[in-house]
């Protein structure tokens, strides 16, 4: 259980407490925007299908993921989009009750 003085912590709650969290391959947003970073940790989000450039990358970088957990409804922030934010599989599940957060499985959906 992480504690207050993780350092992944920078005060996410102001815009992730309460939030839900859906498992989903990451998808490039647009042409410009083809990654994304774990919102605790940094870990690497990208696409391999958004390009073979891509693909090639996230073979060759076992440490970067293509799917995770993305924040539905934009939290207590208005006007952020769905899968705004990212949050790897280790930091959705090590924060998720820290921040009450409602995380959906594929499949496991209520
Ligand atoms: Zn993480």
């Amino acid at each position: 259980m992480p504690d207050d003085a993780d350092w992944r912590l920078r005060g996410q709650e102001r815009y992730l407490q309460g939030a839900t969290l859906v498992r989903k391959p990451y998808q490039a947003r647009s042409e410009e925007w083809e990654h994304d970073h774990c919102e605790f940790c940094w870990t690497k989000f990208m696409d391999p299908s958004f390009s073979s450039e891509q693909a090639r990358y996230v073979e060759d970088h076992p440490d970067v993921l293509v799917e995770g957990y993305a924040v539905q409804g934009g939290a207590t922030i208005h006007g952020i989009k769905d899968d705004y934010w990212w949050i790897c599989a280790p930091c959705a599940q090590e924060f998720a009750h820290r921040f009450d957060w409602t995380v959906l499985e594929p499949g496991h959906q209520r």
